[in-house]
């Protein structure tokens, strides 16, 4: 008898799975509004001006740079220095926090860090770090990217849990009952295994809604005394103001020295979104050690990170870190790069206003909303009747992605989105 006969069929990807199924509907008129990938008025994923030079700049003038050898196991070192650079030097000397503490963590040497294959990738080795090393359990905000769960129930996680994070009937944040969910169950809790906690840095994923600063700093007080791990998902920065240094509030005041985080700090960014670089897996992962932590403590880190990632894909791929690496160290790519993001971050608000001005709807505050979706709180019912009836493909969870919608369909989504409330 085969073992194999006894596999159950795994769930549709509840994201990606829905493209397949759009792309079998015959409808003319159907509009995919699922995956979080910015695309032009025509429908078509763009590449910002910045990205397109650099790319020309490695094809006609770099050759030395296409070689196409292996990269080391966590990545390019010019990579890492020059992502290590953005995020800790720039993206932490802001006028919200009185000192850059990043640049101490640099001078310091306390980041292990990976190039890795975009956010997923981050996630995926954090999880697998985190279940063999420090903890098997992790708080997820109670509407989330559906792939969190996903990936840490697949590396190695035995006890998920939520957080209240968002209340659907209000439509707001709801931050006092997440912090007292966490004193109440993660207080209690007397085992000396710790918890970690994912916090969506901007833009969150499906809502659209991110705390204030001053909730954002009552949060991280509370997580930090019950001595959770932070995971910091900086999937969109950039995309909240279009500004992309502004966006990193939560890793600056992470790091504020104030906060002990006794077994590390996780960041898991991606260019995906910011530089366009989706299908090239651009990202990176960094484990910030604790303040006087032994020297041997980063190198240890460091050792199982390189081992961890030999296990699963050996190195990661070269070109397209080859690319936003150009952008970063070119001042004049960069700051084209810059203005691309305001560019895109417009044009997003752009859509967001017209569906706003279409739909006035006063249940969905829209306009506190941010980044690439909009949360429209459909019901699942709901969701199914605009997939199967009109062929508007939101994801279960009635979340859209804005780009989506362009000058050719907006009409009839709007149209159809008042049809089907009534
Ligand atoms: N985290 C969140 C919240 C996301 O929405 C995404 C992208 N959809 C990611 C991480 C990672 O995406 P990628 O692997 O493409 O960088």
């Amino acid at each position: 008898l085969s073992l194999l006969n006894q596999i159950e069929l795994a769930p549709p990807d509840k994201i990606l799975g829905l493209t397949e199924t759009f792309n079998n509907d015959q409808n003319p008129n159907k509009v995919n509004l699922t995956v979080g990938i910015y695309k032009d008025n025509f429908g078509k994923v763009t590449t910002f001006p910045s990205i397109s030079k650099a790319q020309k700049l490695i094809d006609r003038e770099l050759g030395l740079n296409k070689n196409l050898s292996y990269l080391p196991i966590k990545g390019g070192k010019d990579y890492a220095e020059n992502v290590k650079n953005f995020l800790y030097d720039e993206s932490c000397s802001s006028s919200d926090t009185t000192k850059n503490y990043g640049k101490d963590l640099l001078d310091n040497n306390r980041i292990s860090f990976a190039q890795t294959l975009s956010g997923t990738g981050a996630l995926a080795i954090s999880a697998k770090f985190l279940s063999l090393f420090i903890s098997k359990k992790v708080w997820i905000p109670n509407f989330s990217w559906a792939n969190h769960m996903n990936i840490f129930n697949k590396n190695g996680f035995k006890s998920i849990y939520n957080y209240s994070y968002y209340d659907l009937k209000s439509g707001q944040l709801t931050v006092d009952k997440w912090l007292s969910d966490l004193r109440e169950r993660v207080g209690q809790d007397k085992s000396d295994e710790p918890h970690c906690i994912i916090l969506h840095a901007c833009c969150h994923n499906p809502t659209g809604l991110d705390p204030t600063k001053d909730d954002w700093d009552k949060i991280i007080n509370t997580i930090n005394e019950l001595r959770m791990v932070p995971v910091i998902d900086m999937a969109y920065q950039g995309l909240e103001s279009g500004d992309l240094l502004k966006d990193a509030y939560v890793l600056r005041k992470c790091i504020d020295p104030k906060y002990v985080w006794d077994n590390g700090l996780f960041l898991c960014q991606s260019f995906a979104k910011n530089m366009g670089l989706y299908g090239e897996r651009v990202g990176s992962l960094s484990i910030v050690s604790p303040a006087h932590s032994p020297s041997t403590v980063k190198l240890a880190v460091d050792s199982q990170l390189k081992r961890i990632i030999r296990s699963i894909y050996s190195s990661p791929p070269g070109y397209g870190s080859r690319v936003a690496n150009l952008v970063l160290s070119d001042p004049a790519l960069k700051s084209q790069w810059f203005k691309d993001v305001h560019g895109m971050v417009n044009r997003l608000q752009s859509i967001r206003d017209k569906l706003s001005y279409n739909l006035e709807w006063d249940t969905v505050n829209d306009e506190q909303q941010h980044g690439m979706f909009y949360f429209t709180r459909f019901s699942l019912p709901v969701v199914q009747e605009l997939r199967d009836k009109y062929s508007i493909y939101l994801t279960d969870d009635g979340r859209l992605s804005l780009s989506g919608v362009n000058d050719s369909d907006i009409e009839y989504v709007c149209d159809t989105f008042r049809k089907i409330e009534q």
